[in-house]
């Protein structure tokens, strides 16, 4: 009975996937050769739901897994869908488990009973990157429901009630929290390493910003899971000169065009991006501008308002993903709901710092077809590229010339700073 239930529940969830799937097998095949790495749709998880807007209470637990892999020797890593928000569950090869954010409070019980289906009762390191309600508000329920070992957070705070509630429920659990910095390394046992690369300030203006920023390497595979870090926080991890490259990229703050710089994405070189976003969202998440970078630079992207829950799997050499990658479609801002605290997307792309919001394809041509991008090599021998219309360009003495940003990257020029 019950499993007639969860084949069925099975069977619908893949018709789902294969309706919503952007790509053909062809093209799928196409785009993962050229990666070098195959994606297994045979490990296909039932979480397929459609995706829930964030205003409704979800009362129905997630859909169970029809079968849950075994992970003995395996990395583990779902992008479990929670709507317009983050959580990650990484099941490490050693058997302990991290949990990166909870989505918001109506999002709690879906979070325990995912990772319930995972046949996981304790999460070693809880990690809430930032205190937004989209990341920390179904994380009572977690610690409420399943067994805890350390609780990271970075030291930010704010008066709302998700956060108070947290904190509270941290206490009454009898619970520390350790600080979520730069530097700081996770244990998740032997032939894993999981490092924070971020926040790397003790003070930002934006909350996004102290998002705890991990890299996770198992073997020769890795994932850079970036919380909501922005620019800012970006450039100082550039800045750091932390080993950024990474195969899987959890693209930053659900593809806003506040994150996911050219200079950042360059650095993290991702195999595959994967986009954790509410269907319909408010905000108009992902960004046209991150997903023309994404496109451009032809890395598959997997996201929750598409895919549902996204379960990556390595082995130490190959990662595989339970689904096909999604499309390039940005979010329109035709969605009703907002309960998220991310930033509302009233602010348009032309007030982000130029250069790292210029399109890597986007062509600067004069009549004769001859680029007008500048590139200059300054008294310190740094290589800084120019746009038209930025304060510095008129200024500027041209080593070398451009036609889009692109081509100056790879000629090895960056966007200037500020
Ligand atoms: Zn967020």
């Amino acid at each position: 009975m019950l499993k007639k239930k969860l084949l069925a529940l099975f069977v619908s969830a893949m018709m789902v996937l294969s309706l919503a799937g952007c790509t053909t097998p062809q093209n799928a095949q196409a785009k993962t050769q050229t990666q070098a790495v195959q994606v297994n749709q045979k490990t296909q998880v039932a979480q397929a739901k459609p995706v829930q807007t964030q205003s409704k209470p979800v009362t129905k637990p997630a859909a169970k897994p029809a079968a849950t892999p075994a992970t003995t020797g395996k990395l583990v890593i779902s992008f479990i869908d929670v709507g317009q928000g983050d959580s990650i569950l990484v099941q490490a090869p050693s058997g302990k488990t991290m949990l990166v954010d909870a989505g918001v409070p109506e999002m709690g019980s879906r979070v325990v009973s995912y990772i319930r289906s995972r046949n996981v009762k304790k999460i070693d390191v809880l990690v809430a990157t930032h205190p937004h309600n989209d990341h920390i508000g179904g994380m009572p329920d977690v610690i409420n429901s399943l067994g805890i070992g350390s609780v990271y957070m970075p030291k930010a705070s704010t008066n709302t009630y998700s956060f108070e509630k947290l904190l509270t429920t941290i206490k009454h659990k009898g619970l520390t929290v350790k600080t979520a910095k730069a530097g700081v390394v996770l244990d998740l046992g032997s032939g894993i390493t999981a490092k924070m690369l971020a926040p790397n300030s003790t003070y930002y203006d934006d909350l996004n910003n102290y998002s705890a920023v991990i890299k996770i390497t198992y073997g020769k595979t890795s994932f850079l899971l970036t919380g909501d870090a922005e620019v800012q926080s970006e450039q100082e991890m550039l800045k750091a000169g932390y080993d950024l490259k990474a195969d899987v990229l959890k693209i930053g703050h659900h593809g806003s065009a506040y994150s996911t710089s050219l200079a950042f994405l360059n650095a993290v070189k991702p195999k595959y991006a994967v986009i954790s976003v509410g269907k319909n969202n408010d905000y108009g998440h992902p960004a046209q501008v991150t997903m023309n970078r994404l496109k451009y630079y032809k890395i598959p992207v997997y996201r929750t308002d598409e895919n549902g829950t996204i379960v990556a799997t390595s082995d130490s050499k190959t990662i595989t993903f339970n689904v096909k990658p999604g499309d390039y479609t940005p979010g329109n801002k035709s969605g009703s709901t907002n309960t998220s605290s991310s930033k509302p997307s009233t602010s348009t792309v032309q007030s982000l710092p130029y250069g790292y919001y210029g399109e890597p394809g986007k062509v600067y041509v004069d009549s004769s077809g001859r680029g007008l991008i500048k590139g200059n090599i300054n008294s310190k021998g740094e290589k800084i590229y120019h746009i038209p219309g930025d304060p510095w360009y008129d200024r500027t003495k041209a080593e070398r010339w451009f036609k889009t940003e692109a081509e100056a990257q790879a000629a090895g020029f960056r966007p200037p700073k500020k």
